[in-house]
């Protein structure tokens, strides 16, 4: 089975527009975007027009490759009191000079869209309501409309970051699954991937997970998003195919998961393409937890 992460994104959306329509007030979410980064550009364009779309109003700040981390801190200030703003979001990364966690730290815990804040954070490590991390929680969406159960299953967490892995691995605990998280240092990656029925990769490197690392009948939920651009490369993985490998000419660079899409489609009882499974659902958790915030306040 596929797990379509269109479809979810829309039926997501969908129930949430009337939800956008019933308040007193449109939700408001800050975007900061800092310099001229084009992935982090067509991001922040992709949200904006989320917003627009859904009917949540959405302001963008874009300050300046140089700026320091006390402009910053002022914005962020001036954001928390301003109150046609729910949720503020800083686009990452952050240039070299700029102190990224004092900033996501100066966001005010109850306007905090993403769900980095610390205290956020802890929240979810105590299982209370918080804004949630938007990759993983679009995943948790994803198993819960699908209805594939996660209580007493064995889950494997492939990558520790602060904005994948970790929330992932804690929020599949807070559904009773039993986590196990692996890193670059683990060893043998590949049988304790084989131990998972629940198997999550968010390493960022292109087809990696293979059929060593994919029991038969698993659940694969591939967070990874990689361009690649070498045809030989392409070939491998794809085994030579000729459509693909066409495409790759017309358009330059193909974007591919984590998880070696061919052995995923073969061993996997069910698994998220990519393009089209984990991705469109991380704007529409923002979505969601701008609204949630909105709701807070305006309770
Ligand atoms: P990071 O680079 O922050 O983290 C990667 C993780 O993978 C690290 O914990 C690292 O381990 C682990 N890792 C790296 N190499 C190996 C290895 N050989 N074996 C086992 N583990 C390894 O990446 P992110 O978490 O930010 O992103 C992960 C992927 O998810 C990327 O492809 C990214 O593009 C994608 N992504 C997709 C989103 C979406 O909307 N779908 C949103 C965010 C990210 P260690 O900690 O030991 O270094």
């Amino acid at each position: 089975m596929i797990l379509d992460g269109i479809k979810i994104r829309d039926q997501i959306l969908a129930e949430a527009k009337p939800r956008v329509a019933a308040l007193k007030r449109p939700p408001g979410l800050a975007v900061v975007l800092v310099g001229e980064n084009p992935a982090s550009e067509i991001y922040v364009r992709n949200k904006i027009k989320a917003c627009h779309d859904l009917g949540i109003y959405s302001e963008k700040y874009s300050p300046p490759t140089s700026v320091t981390t006390a402009e910053l801190l002022t914005l962020i200030r001036q954001l928390n009191q301003q109150d046609t703003i729910d949720s503020i979001l800083v686009q990452m990364p952050l240039p070299p000079q700029v102190d990224a966690g004092a900033v996501l730290e100066a966001i005010r815990p109850d306007k905090d869209a993403d769900g980095f804040h610390p205290y956020n954070v802890g929240l979810l490590v105590s299982g209370a309501p918080a804004p949630r991390a938007c990759t993983p929680a679009g995943v948790m969406e994803l198993l819960r409309r699908y209805q594939i159960p996660i209580e007493g299953q064995r889950a494997v967490v492939v990558g520790r970051s602060e904005i994948v892995g970790k929330p992932m691995a804690l929020m599949l605990l807070a559904a009773n699954a039993t986590v196990t998280i692996c890193h670059s240092r683990t060893q043998n990656l590949a049988e304790e991937c084989r131990r998972a029925e629940i198997l999550v990769a968010g390493i960022g490197k292109p087809a990696f997970l293979t059929k060593e690392h994919i029991a038969k009948g698993a659940v694969v939920i591939d967070v990874g998003i990689n361009r690649i651009t070498d045809p030989a490369e392409a070939a491998q993985i794809f085994r030579h195919d000729e459509k693909v490998l066409a495409n790759l000419k017309t358009r330059g660079s193909l974007v591919i998961g984590d998880a070696h899409p061919l052995d995923m489609a073969e061993f996997a009882s069910a698994y998220t393409p990519v393009p089209g499974g984990v991705g469109p659902l991380t704007i529409a958790m923002l979505m969601m937890n701008t609204l949630h915030l909105a709701e807070r306040r305006q309770a």
